[in-house]
């Protein structure tokens, strides 16, 4: 048998016994960067189960499956889903974040600890001027900002500073929208110098261990599955016997039930917040 195909079987069988997922985002790398044609017709299989639907229908199409019932079927099984739902519920890497290069551009938040995998920050090919501090920037914000003024491009360090929630008489979370805990070094820094996310609804600010949370990022049933921390965060007070049947069974990742994962700081428990369309 092919060699990628034994790959895939392999990692496959190890993630439906231990939802071991992460192996999974080097080997899509490897597919996609071989040209080897069994490759590819891996790739179509690791797009699938990765959610990527719309990749895993058009690579199927470029390839030109072999013409038998079986192909036939599956593309119209992908077709559907591509349709549907295109990648919006594309798998993402939560527990192990890429050691990222473009952390070291930017202050240390340290409730949102990687704001680019979150989405929160972007790279701009052509620098913007600040609206805060009037420097050229080439990370720009792409997160909640309260304030009655809107003020276009905010670099991370006038939100790292507290300028830009000064100068525009901001928040960039809702101080209303918190776990409630007795910290004002904490919620000041949470709401005026924190680059926040974004929620279908209000954003909601975990805490625990008397201290807000981390902000780890978009997660879905699956991928507190795969992280092995589905029954750390239904243990929790937050949720009913409703709430926990949801997130089990209806939570995905951009779908319309969304979860939002956080991590304490100090004991290290991981925290939900999950919000409807
Ligand atoms: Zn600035
Ligand atoms: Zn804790």
């Amino acid at each position: 048998m092919d060699l990628y195909r034994e790959k895939y079987i392999k990692l496959k069988s190890a993630y439906e016994n231990s939802y071991e997922f992460d192996p999974f985002f080097d080997f899509r790398t490897e597919l996609e960067n071989s040209s080897d044609k069994e490759a590819k017709y891996v790739l179509v299989d690791v797009y699938t189960l990765m959610q990527q639907y719309r990749k895993a229908y058009n690579l199927m199409v470029s390839l030109g499956m072999p013409d038998n019932q079986k192909t036939r079927k599956n593309l119209a099984v992908i077709k559907d889903l591509a349709q549907k739902y295109g990648d919006s519920f594309e798998k993402k890497r939560l527990s192990r974040p890429r050691l990222d290069g473009r952390l070291k551009k930017i202050p240390i938040f340290k409730y949102h600890p990687d704001p680019f995998m979150t989405g929160s920050f972007y790279e701009l090919d052509k620098a913007e001027t600040c609206s805060c501090c009037g420097k050229p920037t080439f990370i720009r914000y792409k997160g909640p900002f309260y304030s009655l003024e809107e003020p276009g491009c905010l670099c991370p360090d006038c939100i790292a500073n507290g300028m830009a929630a000064e100068k525009f008489d901001g928040e960039f979370q809702d101080e209303c929208s918190v776990d409630e805990i007795d910290n004002p070094e904490g919620l000041e820094e949470l709401i005026h110098k924190t680059p926040g996310y974004c929620g279908w609804q209000q954003e909601y600010w975990r805490a625990h261990c008397n201290d807000y949370c981390a902000f780890i990022g978009y997660a879905g049933s699956q991928e507190l599955k795969e992280m092995g921390i589905m029954e750390e965060v239904l243990d929790d007070s937050l949720w009913n016997e409703t709430a926990k049947d949801n997130i089990c069974n209806n939570m995905f990742n951009g779908s319309g039930m969304q979860g939002y994962l956080f991590r304490c700081l100090h004991c290290g428990r991981y925290l939900l917040w999950a919000d409807c369309d």
